[in-house]
């Protein structure tokens, strides 16, 4: 692979700048912060724009797509309460960032994303900088039926309401977690389910993610 990634002091600096930053902005989770102390967001980038990787801000990676903003990957990741071994779904692999965040918290993750090029990359570039997932290609509104059930399900981009079929793919005291609202907005909404039909629905933050794009929502 003709990228090189290095990570240095300066990366590994800037990177503990971050999850003070982030400890500003109301992230507590000790877990979580020693993700994202971890993972060498940098790695994510074009060289050209290195010194973007550790400011607190969304950034495109291409085919009008972006990689999250640190606060909304550490706000999602503390939602979800990974506890080591948890069978989770992401919806929306993009570059892949969350993703090494998710396996950092010690989760088996299975990660689904619809953009052709960004499948192709990320499966490439993950296994090279050392974090193991399982990738699949397709639209992830559907979830992925054959690997349910799951302990926790996340989704990256922006939903107009939430899938039902992600609630049936959730395990019983499983934890969906997914922006919920129109175009320009959405709410964080988390999902408990606490039987086969119950759920315990709670509506959070506002934030701004691309849309959801499927036969299960946009
Ligand atoms: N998780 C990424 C990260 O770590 O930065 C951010 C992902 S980006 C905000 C949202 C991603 O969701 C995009 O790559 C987009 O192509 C993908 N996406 C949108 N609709 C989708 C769908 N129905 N199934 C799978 N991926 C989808």
């Amino acid at each position: 692979m003709a990228y090189k990634y290095i990570d240095n002091y300066r990366e590994k600096g800037a990177r503990k700048k971050l999850v003070e930053l982030l400890k500003t902005k109301g992230i507590e989770d000790a877990h979580v912060l020693n993700a994202i102390a971890k993972v060498p967001r940098h790695y994510f980038f074009d060289e050209t724009f290195w010194n973007q990787a550790y400011k607190d801000i969304a950034f495109p990676i291409g085919e009008g797509q972006t990689i999250s903003q640190p606060y909304t990957v550490a706000y999602q990741s503390e939602l979800l309460h990974i506890r080591k071994g948890d069978k989770v779904l992401e919806i929306g692999t993009g570059c892949g960032y969350q993703t090494c965040i998710l396996l950092e918290l010690g989760a088996k993750v299975y990660t689904i994303e619809r953009q052709e090029k960004l499948y192709q990359r990320t499966i490439k570039v993950l296994p090279h900088i050392g974090y193991k997932a399982e990738f699949f290609y397709g639209d992830g509104s559907k979830g992925l039926p054959k690997h349910a059930p799951f302990n926790k399900i996340i989704v990256t981009a922006g939903a107009p309401f939430v899938p039902e079929d992600l609630l049936k793919q959730l395990a019983i005291g499983g934890i969906l977690v997914i922006p919920v609202g129109d175009e320009e907005s959405q709410k964080m909404v988390t999902v408990l389910k606490t039987s086969e039909n119950d759920f315990e629905k709670v509506t959070l933050d506002t934030f701004r993610f691309v849309p959801l794009v499927g036969d299960k929502a946009w």
